[in-house]
């Protein structure tokens, strides 16, 4: 039988083929759904903690069969099929707590996960025929990245997960990272994000920048992450740091509120939880320590090297925003000029 998909389906299906969910291997079946919401485990015990779920009509939810071949067409073209090993109804309110730790029907994440409806297939990828979309060149998968840290030849590397324009606190986090490893793995997360954040072409566009004019040459690894945000906090900090171990990086940056949105989650959370799972998702966690610009130091720094409370400015992504939305000047202490006159001359940079 046939179903079309959805672009952020068309990824999912792209992102368990080429390994950038493994252990993960096919489509959420149903036990690994119920395994998954309630101990962030699949069903064999392995750690993963975001179902990846295939949903289907009502009217394939009846007629389905186990067993039997489900092809999967995005834009009229086919693009793969999974062997159907699970056919299952869930009413996914009921785990907005586990996923999302709420019971708020409000939740952004939670928001996106219910338009999934009730019905679902799993199972593993029979078949892929890869699509061109926006960014899919940026877009490398772990065995290409692995590829190229080799080359650089770097012996360990920082995944760094964000979704944002670099200011300088960006900036320095990843100069921070570049004391404690060899390079940095800089992986936007490209795919269907908020209204207001960054487009992914004034993401990439900034970084390469960064990349051609301030880092040192062949310590930056830039690849774009196509998949979405589902704004589950802890859980997506555990899932980031799974993929980017994919990826072959030896560390991962967490960030305060990591994959958090409208103050669901506790600052240090993320922070908590990969560090409690350090040793099973096998990659070192680096917390970010807040980075802010001093007054009196006239550099950015963090709390760590500046104890000077009174002269701290912090570097705000959203005043930073709001500025350019409102055309107003942004001090090049805050972020680099030459990135702000970069997309001043990109039409459209938010979404
Ligand atoms: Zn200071």
């Amino acid at each position: 039988m046939n179903l079309k998909i959805n672009f952020d389906i068309y990824l999912e299906l792209e992102k368990i083929r080429n390994g950038t969910f493994k252990p993960l291997d096919g489509f959420i079946l149903e036990e690994d759904f119920y395994s998954v919401s309630k101990n962030m485990r699949l069903n064999n015990g392995k750690l993963f903690p975001i179902p990846v779920l295939l949903p289907i009509t009502k009217e394939l939810f009846k007629n389905l069969k186990i067993n039997s071949e489900l092809i999967l067409f995005y834009n009229n073209k086919k693009v793969g099929s999974i062997l159907v090993k699970s056919i299952f109804q869930v009413d996914l309110s009921k785990h907005k707590k586990n996923l999302f730790g709420t019971n708020d029907t409000k939740h952004p994440g939670y928001q996106l996960l219910k338009k999934m409806g009730n019905y679902f297939a799993g199972g593993p990828i029979n078949s892929f025929f890869p699509a061109d979309y926006k960014y899919s060149n940026y877009s490398i998968s772990p065995s290409e990245c692995k590829r190229k840290i080799k080359k650089f030849g770097l012996k360990s590397v920082a995944g760094f997960q964000t979704r944002n324009v670099p200011h300088r606190a960006h900036e320095y986090i990843i100069f921070n990272a570049l004391k404690e490893v060899d390079g940095v793995l800089v992986h936007p997360l490209v795919g269907r994000k908020k209204k207001g954040d960054f487009v992914p072409a004034a993401v990439i566009k900034s970084y390469e920048y960064l990349i051609k004019e301030v880092y040192e040459k062949n310590k930056i690894i830039l690849a774009a992450l196509t998949t979405y945000m589902r704004y589950a906090g802890p859980r997506e900090a555990i899932f980031h740091a799974l993929i980017r171990k994919n990826f072959g990086c030896t560390h991962f940056l967490v960030g305060r509120d990591h994959a958090g949105v409208g103050g669901y989650y506790g600052l240090y959370d993320a922070q908590k939880l990969c560090l409690k799972f350090e040793a099973e998702l096998n990659i070192k966690i680096i917390k970010v320590r807040g980075p802010f610009y001093c007054s009196n130091c006239k550099k950015i720094t963090n709390d760590k090297f500046c104890k000077d409370i009174k002269s701290k400015v912090e570097v705000s992504g959203t005043k930073i925003r709001n500025a350019l939305l409102n055309k107003k000047k942004i001090e090049d202490i805050f972020m680099r000029k030459e990135i702000v006159t970069l997309l001043k001359n990109e039409k459209i940079f938010l979404q």
